[in-house]
């Protein structure tokens, strides 16, 4: 079988070796007689995966001994709801960094729940940039920041994060996670749908310093409250098992490819084939990015007669490969590099843009 080369942006193209190693265990896991999807969340083998998959994550991320690990459901989404439920306190407020789809969705959450400062608005430059994070001002009062490190519809990425002193930092990874080390230790919480890097959609990744607990809101009903989840090791209800138990043959797999150190040096080399590309084609293509914040996971470009975007799409396709349009908000091209995506594939991206210029300038 010829695999189409996936540039979707989530859920997205995952590590033919792990889809294999799924397939050869979802019948009978390991020589237990059962799949893994069949078992108890409770003891037995689902336990033994989850605190190994766990510990796949304090490894390859290196997070402090005072952080909460776990996985919830609900999408990346349900915490932009959980985040001002549990942090935002009466008489207190929230910073929000307002820097496009995801971030923004995010803000108009929190503001149906209590206070919030909008720290930075992209929107006079269209969400095209960043703020530098030493412009950042922060509330006298502020219960957290929150920032996106990774637009995926915008194609816009954090270099540095800002220092925000004592004041909780929270952080939306979902379409960067584990593709470049992070210092955990400078984030209150980082989190993150799986579907973008990790696995198939059904968990959200949750690594929270622990004493964020103490900076709750009370009688939060039990699913959407952190101490909840912290508690029972995200084990309060049923886990999504197969998301989870997928996140960890794909922690295994980075393991193997050189850790996130790894993921980081390939994306950046990835990545730098496809703007080249861009940057060397005489104004055929362009960036609508401020390239000091070009994302090395989504790549967002345009054709500069824009009447060749559909074409363009079409020839990609008759290519076997899928997921090129940009989102249906913001239109154009955009192309998902992810760590699970073979280089020979962005390799086979850039010479079909280069031949695409080539017989269409
Ligand atoms: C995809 C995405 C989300 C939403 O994730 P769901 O799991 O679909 O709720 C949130 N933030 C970012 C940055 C994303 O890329």
């Amino acid at each position: 079988m010829e695999r189409k080369k996936n540039y979707f942006a989530g859920p997205c193209v995952l590590p033919v070796e792990v889809l294999k190693e799924v397939e050869k265990n979802i019948v009978d896991y390991q020589g237990n007689g059962l799949s893994m999807i069949e078992a108890s969340h409770r003891g037995g083998m689902f336990e033994k995966m989850y605190d190994e998959c766990i510990a796949l994550v304090r490894e390859l991320y290196s997070v402090p001994e005072d952080y909460d690990v776990y996985f919830l459901g609900g999408g990346a989404t349900l915490q932009f709801t959980m985040i001002p439920f549990n942090f935002l306190k009466k008489n207190t407020t929230a910073d929000y960094a307002m820097t496009g789809v995801w971030a923004n969705k995010a803000t108009e959450d929190a503001i149906k729940l209590g206070r919030v400062n909008v720290i930075f608005d992209g929107k006079d430059s269209k969400y095209s940039t960043l703020p530098e994070p030493g412009s950042l001002r922060f509330s006298d009062d502020s219960s957290y920041v929150y920032i996106c490190a990774n637009e995926t519809i915008g194609g816009l990425e954090w270099k540095e994060y800002p220092d925000t002193g004592n004041i909780p930092l929270i952080c939306d990874m979902s379409s960067n996670y584990f593709s470049q080390p992070v210092p955990v230790e400078k984030f209150s919480m980082i989190y993150g749908g799986v579907q973008k890097n990790l696995g198939p959609a059904g968990a959200t990744l949750i690594i929270m310093k622990k004493s964020m607990l103490d900076r709750r809101n009370e009688n939060i009903p039990a699913y959407l409250d952190y101490g909840r989840h912290s508690k029972e090791k995200g084990l309060y209800n049923t886990p999504p098992v197969f998301s989870i138990w997928v996140v960890k043959l794909v922690l295994e797999w980075i393991k193997a490819n050189g850790g996130v150190k790894g993921m980081y040096d390939r994306s950046l080399i990835t990545s730098g084939m496809i703007y080249d590309v861009i940057d060397n084609s005489n104004n055929f293509y362009y960036s609508p990015v401020d390239a000091r914040f070009r994302s090395r996971m989504n790549i967002c470009f345009r054709i500069r007669n824009q009447e060749l975007e559909a074409k363009f799409l079409e020839e990609a396709k008759n290519n076997g490969m899928l997921g090129l349009k940009g989102h249906r908000s913001v239109g154009g091209l955009r192309a998902s590099l992810y760590n699970s995506l073979p280089t020979s594939d962005v390799e086979f991206l850039r010479d079909f843009m280069i031949k695409f210029e080539k017989e269409n300038s």
